[in-house]
């Protein structure tokens, strides 16, 4: 190969192509040969194992005896010849006749004297971000090479780390919520728990199905730099709530989801943290199983757990607390001593949804008789660049709260967990894609 090659994909359907020889290099190489729909003839004594099964498929012709001058060309020319004898000069022989008659000829024995050279191949799955895809490489006679560089860019392509998916047809139905049919069908959604927000918090699953996704319906909360990474052909919807703001209710929310699954499109519902923890991820899955949608959920770094440890604070620690309870301080005090009153006297209390009625729930706690010096940290924001904690106890959590500017979203630990911060200080480190 001293000159650049010139890389080209060949339509074999219906067109002779000759494989010379019968052990493993020509089995795979008639089997490729055979899916592209080539009419494929192997010409070899022996055959190993592979191929007389291949053979015995009835899918090519097989003539059991060596190779004779004469046969590329009869009975009718070949396009193409592969040859994998073992006896280099019956494969030299046959490239010599190849050139001759202007018929491409790989040569297993000797890359450089071949005129035609087959890449390491790869065909994507059905159903993934790989879909409809082949990917071919060479790497100038280094198969090795070639077939590593190949796995990493299906692995790439899967793992939604390549996000290049396949725009299917049905994905362009019109959007007057009637059923698309037809080649699409119903699609499906998949509940993805973001994680707390770092673009690396989300699992490899997750991230593949958001590469494959058609529509993106987003929380304010979770990795939302990963939408950037989307095809401008992705519908991203943002139903994100702040505070005290709904934009978007639940209801329209779950009949979007339906709506989008029924034009036949892969809907991811990406959220923050976990779908099933206070995310409503439950009543989406049950809405969307209703409606005859097929659901799926891919848990997520709940931010109960990952926010706390961002700052340092085990939410369990040896000797200081061996339970913890999660809480939403959202429908108030009552709700918060409820969720505590069951609980171990050492048990760490986490509360989201926390700031708006923080000094409620601290003054409820002590009212309830938590000591007043009770450790509080309050971590706004975790593992993104403004990630801040405030420490202060039950009794000053509300006016140190409010110095400070602490803001949604924050994760509001109470406990002597807390104490802990002091030994380990910030834990969230620097994200591997920031
Ligand atoms: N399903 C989510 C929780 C949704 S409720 C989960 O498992 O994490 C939303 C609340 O989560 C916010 O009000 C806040 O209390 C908390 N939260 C989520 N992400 C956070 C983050 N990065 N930093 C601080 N708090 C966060």
């Amino acid at each position: 190969m001293g000159s650049p090659s010139y890389p080209l994909t060949l339509d074999l359907t219906g067109r002779r192509a000759v494989v010379v020889g019968g052990g493993p290099v020509a089995a795979r190489r008639a089997a490729a040969l055979v899916e592209s729909g080539a009419l494929v003839e192997v010409i070899a004594p022996f055959v190993c194992e592979d191929l007389a099964a291949l053979v015995a498929t009835g899918r090519l012709v097989r003539r059991e005896r060596d190779y004779v001058a004469g046969d590329l060309l009869e009975p009718t020319a070949a396009w193409l010849v592969h040859t994998a004898t073992g006896d280099s000069r019956v494969d030299a022989q046959v490239a010599r006749e190849a050139e001759a008659a202007r018929i491409w000829c790989v040569r297993a024995d000797d890359a450089g004297a071949s005129t035609a050279w087959t890449p390491a191949v790869a065909r994507g799955s059905v159903g993934t971000a790989s879909e409809g895809l082949t990917v071919a490489v060479s790497a100038g006679g280094d198969p090795r090479r070639a077939s590593a560089v190949r796995d990493a860019v299906l692995a790439a392509l899967e793992s939604g780390t390549l996000p290049v998916r396949r725009v299917r047809p049905s994905t362009s139905a019109g959007a007057d919520g009637a059923p698309a049919g037809g080649a699409g069908g119903v699609g499906r959604v998949a509940l993805v728990g973001g994680g707390p927000g770092a673009e690396d918090l989300i699992t490899v699953r997750g991230r593949a199905l958001l590469a494959a996704a058609d529509v993106v319906v987003t929380d304010r909360l979770g990795p939302r730099g990963l939408l950037r990474t989307l095809g401008s052909d992705v519908e991203v919807v943002d139903v994100g709530k702040t505070p005290g703001n709904h934009p978007v209710s639940q209801e329209r929310i779950n009949e979007l989801l339906v709506h989008h699954a029924r034009l036949g499109r892969r809907v991811v519902r990406l959220k923050g943290g976990d779908p099933f923890v206070l995310g409503r991820g439950g009543e989406e899955a049950m809405h969307c199983l209703a409606h005859g949608v097929p659901v799926e959920v891919v848990p997520g770094v709940t931010s109960a757990v990952s926010v706390p440890a961002a700052a340092g604070i085990p939410v369990t620690h040896r000797g200081v607390a061996a339970s913890f309870v999660v809480a939403s301080a959202h429908e108030g005090a009552d709700h918060v001593l409820a969720a505590a009153a069951d609980a171990a006297p050492d048990a760490t209390l986490v509360l989201l949804m926390g700031v708006t009625r923080l000094a409620e729930t601290a003054a409820a706690l002590v009212a309830a008789g938590r000591p007043s010096d009770t450790p509080v940290a309050l971590v706004e924001r975790g593992w993104t660049p403004e990630q801040r904690t405030t420490t202060t106890t039950l009794a000053a959590a509300a006016a140190d709260a409010e110095a400070a500017g602490v803001r949604a979203p924050a994760v509001v630990v109470v406990g002597q967990v807390v104490a802990l911060r002091e030994h380990l200080g910030d834990l969230s480190g620097s994200s591997v894609t920031a």
